[in-house]
């Protein structure tokens, strides 16, 4: 077993956001989170892979190998059907290497703007007095490497939703104030960090982990 009660889990990420989802989800099973910002001098990741899994797993063994820790890697964003699923891998630079959350998600509304204005074909409908642009969904690919026996564990979750025309709602991180859930009324970034935990992609693919994790204990 890689994760069991009392042990430090190695997050390869250095997002403040996902770090606080993996905390609040290890910490119900009484293990702590590390992230890549409690390490100094580790090697730099590019993530030039097709697929979210591809990159989840890059990160996990880059930074698993350095550390000769047990790593869990998280590769996740959002893919928006009127944009032929874009932002996708790029999510966390949509708008530039150095973007911003604020920077991506302006350039996320020119762009189902443009479109909708461009052609009308963006079926823009309205629920809850808010604006809604058409489908997307979160994905999230997780990676736990074993630098060990060299193997990993991988898990996938995914939370379809719309986008919304005004960002609304002050939690959670990324595109989460655009991104609106039909069943809940309400935008992911107005949910709490247990309701999010329930419902997203990260908690989706987290959950799969560890049924893995107890089917090899
Ligand atoms: P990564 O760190 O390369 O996996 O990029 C993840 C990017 O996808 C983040 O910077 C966000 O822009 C977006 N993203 C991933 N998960 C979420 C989420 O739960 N809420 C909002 N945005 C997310």
């Amino acid at each position: 077993m890689l994760l069991q009660s009392g042990q430090v889990v190695v997050v390869a990420t250095g997002n403040a956001g996902k770090v606080k989802e993996f905390a609040h989800a290890f910490a119900e099973l009484g293990m702590e989170v590390r992230s890549l910002r409690d390490y100094e001098g580790l090697p730099e990741i590019v993530e030039d892979g097709d697929t979210f899994q591809a990159n989840a797993r890059k990160k996990a063994k880059i930074i698993g190998d350095a550390l000769g820790l047990p790593v869990l890697a998280d590769d996740s964003g959002l893919c928006v059907d009127a944009l032929g699923g874009a932002p996708g891998v790029y999510s966390a630079r949509y708008a530039g290497e150095d973007a911003t959350d604020a920077d991506n998600n302006a350039k996320l509304l020119r762009e189902l703007k443009k479109l909708a204005g461009a052609a009308g074909d963006i079926p823009a409908s309205e629920a809850h007095g808010v604006v809604l642009f058409g489908g997307a969904r979160f994905k999230c690919a997780l990676a736990l490497y074993d630098p060990e026996s060299g193997t990993f564990i991988d898990a996938e979750g995914a939370v379809e939703g719309r986008v919304l025309s005004s960002p609304r709602g002050e939690g959670g991180f990324g595109y989460d104030p655009l991104f609106w859930l039909p069943e809940l009324g309400r935008a992911m970034a107005e949910l709490t960090t247990e309701e999010k935990q329930a419902i997203s992609h990260r908690g989706a693919a987290l959950r799969e982990l560890l049924a893995a994790l107890r089917q090899k204990a």
